[in-house]
């Protein structure tokens, strides 16, 4: 029964161990560097998204959908919709 559990505790060594080995590696090889530099631009994007430009960073949930596929944080849309209806 220990053998087992040395043989389990062994195997997620190892694999912690490679897990660590890949990631070092990634982050400093070309391609670890460029997926990175793609994760940061997707990541700022995310943020740009999802910031108004004259309420700040808004939650993704908290956005109103547009008909025509945009977004408008929901102060705005009140703002422009509701208070200010389209005659
Ligand atoms: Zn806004």
């Amino acid at each position: 029964m220990s053998a087992i559990i040395l043989e389990v505790l062994a195997l997620l060594a190892g694999i912690t161990g490679i897990t660590m080995l890949v990631r070092a590696g990634a982050s400093r090889t070309r391609p670890g560097v460029r997926l990175q530099q793609e994760a940061n631009r997707r990541a700022i994007e995310q943020r740009a998204a999802l910031t108004c430009p004259i309420h700040g960073l808004q939650a993704e949930e908290t956005l109103v959908r547009l008909p025509d596929g945009g977004t408008l944080c929901a102060a705005c849309y009140q703002e422009a919709l509701v208070d200010h209806p389209p005659s």
